[in-house]
């Protein structure tokens, strides 16, 4: 029989790595309830309809990476992003009624199939936030803040915020216009798709990685050069507040994002590490004051980003120690004895791992060493009825005799002493 093996793109995350994922979770969680947000969970199937509504149909994602299915009279989708489905759930919850303003962050699995490579996957995790109801300017720039303190804060050294701006409805439309009529005399040399594209969503054109499109694309307009006044006042405030924000950023004039729904502000961040390849890009996101109206809401500015959790993971590459065992229980006979112990060591916060295997007491002290636990204790029947057992320290190589009763405060006052180093021999 051939053994099965996960879904292309779509890894396992071992033991091992998780720590270093929890570790960036726990990060963000952190860093973005201090800036207000609150944490919200939303379904990872939602209707087909949500996507293409939201992101838009003539986007990579809705023409070709979305996992879609049938499900009875249902046209299904697993989500290859965060804010269509916050958007319908702010809507059908009625979240903008409890507050003017709403800021939320979410966690979760996305699922796109693309080309894999590193830091690219199938199904991927997502930290995002959006803000609803806040149209300044100033909302903007305490995301952008926000979002480099956290990067900073894992370990991303020297966060770079590419800016632009897509401007309104009605700038987008005139400038794409112009594009229209900057590309057409090239279509020769341009990839099929952009030859379609340039009917449907020329603006994507400018983001596309073909050799022919990227040179077709030199010297195209940029939108900012026909930016209205008020996109252009608000890009200008977002400027002169990340300036006074010490924040580092640049604008890249050609700056355009895979989806659909945004407007006014658009932003990357990239880490200055070589360790991503292609795939450098940490996050992105940018404002969307139309999508909650084009799904049926009333009109509500909102902005958000999301970050790969892989790339974060790969950007800062830290070592992170699985949490240690604090108590290996072995046992000599008296397993359900070694069971109870454990348990009530462990209804006291220490963590422990108890060995009823039968094994050799060698063979179970070779397993405490490899799970790197800092005391164990050999629980026999003779301990049973003496009442005492040996707390051997595993680090120092000495061992105390405790009144089994007393076990919990003993391992909790090891614990909490200063690390055995090996030269801190715990007396017996
Ligand atoms: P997007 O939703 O396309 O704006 O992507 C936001 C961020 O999610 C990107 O900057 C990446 O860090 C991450 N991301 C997007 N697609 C993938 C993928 N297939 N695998 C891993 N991370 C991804």
């Amino acid at each position: 029989m051939t053994t099965l093996r996960s879904v292309k793109g779509m890894k396992d995350y071992l033991p091992k790595e998780v720590p270093a994922y929890r570790r960036i979770e726990e990060a963000f969680a952190r860093v973005m309830q201090r800036s207000g947000f609150r944490e919200m969970r939303t379904p990872i199937v939602e209707p087909t309809a949500l996507f293409v509504r939201a992101i838009g149909e003539v986007t990579d994602v809705v023409e070709k990476e979305m996992y879609s299915f049938q499900h009875h009279d249902e046209a299904l989708t697993l989500r290859p992003e965060g804010t269509a489905g916050v958007v319908r759930a702010y809507l059908q919850n009625n979240l903008g009624n409890d507050e003017p303003v709403t800021k939320v962050f979410y966690q979760g699995a996305m699922f796109r199939a693309e080309r894999t490579q590193r830091g690219r996957y199938r199904q991927f995790h997502q930290l995002g936030a959006e803000v609803f109801g806040d149209p300044s300017p100033a909302a903007d720039a305490d995301l952008l803040v926000t979002l480099v303190v956290f990067l900073r804060e894992i370990g991303v050294s020297s966060p770079e915020v590419i800016l632009g701006s897509i401007g309104g409805k009605a700038t987008r439309a005139a400038f794409r216009e112009s594009l229209v009529d900057f590309l057409t005399p090239k279509l020769a040399t341009m990839s099929e798709e952009s030859k379609r594209r340039i009917l449907t969503n020329p603006l994507r054109i400018l983001d596309s990685k073909h050799p022919g499109d990227r040179a077709a694309c030199e010297g195209a307009p940029s939108i900012l050069d026909v930016l209205d006044a008020d996109d252009q006042s608000h890009f200008d405030a977002l400027r002169r507040y990340l300036d006074a924000l010490a924040v580092p950023y640049r604008v890249d004039r050609g700056l355009v994002r895979g989806l659909d729904y945004y407007s006014r502000t658009l932003f990357e961040i990239k880490g200055a590490t070589e360790k991503l390849g292609a795939g450098d890009t940490l996050l992105g996101g940018g404002r969307y004051d139309g999508l909650v109206e084009e799904l049926g809401g009333r009109a509500t500015p909102a902005i958000g980003f999301a970050a790969g959790l892989e790339r974060l993971v790969i950007a800062t590459e830290e070592n992170v120690a699985p949490p240690r065992i604090d108590v290996f229980v072995a046992s000599e006979g008296a397993v359900g004895r070694a069971l109870a112990l454990a348990n009530e060591l462990r209804s006291h916060g220490i963590s422990v791992e108890c060995d009823g295997r039968g094994a050799s007491v060698k063979a179970q002290l070779r397993r405490a060493n490899a799970v790197d636990a800092r005391f164990a204790i050999v629980l026999g029947d003779r301990e049973v009825s003496d009442g005492v057992a040996d707390l051997k320290d595993l680090a120092a190589r000495t061992s105390t005799s405790v009144a089994l009763s007393g076990m919990a405060a003993a391992a909790k006052a090891g614990l909490e002493g200063p690390p055995a180093a090996g030269e801190q021999a715990v007396s017996s």
